[in-house]
């Protein structure tokens, strides 16, 4: 009767039953079925009854082709190669390359979310890249933040260059600091920079850079404290492994490091996005693929490799992208299981 249960496995039904209790232990293997690359492995709830593959809610979910393919398509495009190109190396058509991409966009995109956690931000820098999409006629701004010590990239917003997106990467970088900390924070000259870090932030400092060029060569670098007295800067600038002035080179190595790495965004290409959803799904990629699974140069101490996220204590391995795919399964099953209980807890007291 009992066929091999499946220790790790939890149901992927919604309806069923034993989803409340959060306990892997009521799936049984059901025989195979067979797929283009062979024999696959069935599973069967014997709370529910209902039957399912490994690949449930991943996006390897009814692939027609091997997995090992859909990952090094993920691969390759974090690595500046365009969707055309992967297309042809790979043999595979243009919308199935573009259609997995959207998939693994979403599928990071959730890992990215779950993974980040409360982590101490002592030093930020912020910048945005400017790009463009379809029409050609607005232009698209890229903002993205950086934790200094980790090199952690926590936060990406795409969109017009205004009050609201600043303040939405802010938002986003100050829900993942540590709020008894004071960050430093550094930028350009650009407005909107000032207000949005005082929004965000309960207490910060705040420093900027202005460079002045003329015909494409920087004659003036003024640097500027903003919010918080010289004294109070400096000494954060003393307490720094990595900052000994204010400066922005740091971001702006982040900002190559995306440039190089997203054919969407090489100088004078033919490949930019036709709509910001892509770039969008796009950096997403890339973002995991920098925090979690790309090892950092700046970040080898021996022989030891970390990611900026080992770095910052928000993981203890590097990831691989078979990992972070699969990974969604497992968890979106207990997010449900934790939002499910949530709104019970929240029903109990207004029952009572
Ligand atoms: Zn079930």
């Amino acid at each position: 009767m009992f066929r091999g249960i499946c220790k790790n496995m939890i149901c992927p039904n919604a309806e069923c039953p034993c989803h409340t209790d959060n306990k892997p232990g009521k799936v049984v293997t059901h025989g195979f079925y067979n797929s283009r690359a062979g024999k696959r492995r069935r599973y069967r709830c014997f709370i529910c009854g209902k039957t399912f593959c490994s690949t449930k809610n991943t996006p390897y979910y009814r692939l027609q082709h091997r997995r090992s393919k859909f990952d090094e398509v993920a691969a390759l495009s974090v690595e500046g190669v365009n969707k055309s190109a992967i297309s042809r190396v790979k043999g595979i058509a243009w919308n199935t390359v573009h259609h997995w991409l959207e998939k693994a966009a979403e599928s990071c995109g959730k890992f990215n979310c779950n993974k980040s956690k409360v982590m101490d931000i002592r030093e930020l820098q912020a910048d945005e890249i400017r790009t463009i999409t379809g029409g050609k006629k607005t232009p698209v701004w890229i903002f993205a933040a950086m934790d200094i010590w980790s090199r952690y990239w926590p936060a990406t917003v795409v969109g017009t260059r205004s009050f609201e997106n600043t303040k939405k990467l802010f938002r986003a970088v100050s829900k993942q600091t540590n709020p008894q900390n004071v960050p430093l924070i550094m930028t350009d000259g650009f407005e909107f920079y000032k207000s949005a870090s005082r929004r965000c932030f309960a207490k910060c400092l705040y420093a900027q850079v202005i460079k002045t060029r003329r015909k494409d060569r920087i004659i003036k670098v003024e640097k500027r404290m903003i919010i918080g007295s010289k004294n109070q800067i400096e000494k954060a600038l003393q307490e720094s492994d990595d900052s000994t002035t204010i400066n922005t080179s740091f971001i702006e190595r982040l900002n190559l490091t995306i440039r190089q790495s997203t054919a969407y965004l090489t100088r004078r290409t033919t490949c930019f996005s036709r709509f910001p959803e892509y770039l969008g799904n796009q950096l997403e990629i890339l973002r995991g693929h920098y925090n979690f699974l790309r090892p950092h140069r700046a970040l080898k101490f021996g022989n030891e490799k970390r990611t900026p996220a080992m770095q910052a204590g928000l993981s203890n391995q590097r990831y691989s992208f078979r990992e972070v795919f699969t990974f969604c399964y497992i968890l979106k099953i207990l997010c449900e299981i934790k939002m499910k209980m949530e709104s019970e807890l929240q029903a109990l007291p207004n029952a009572a």
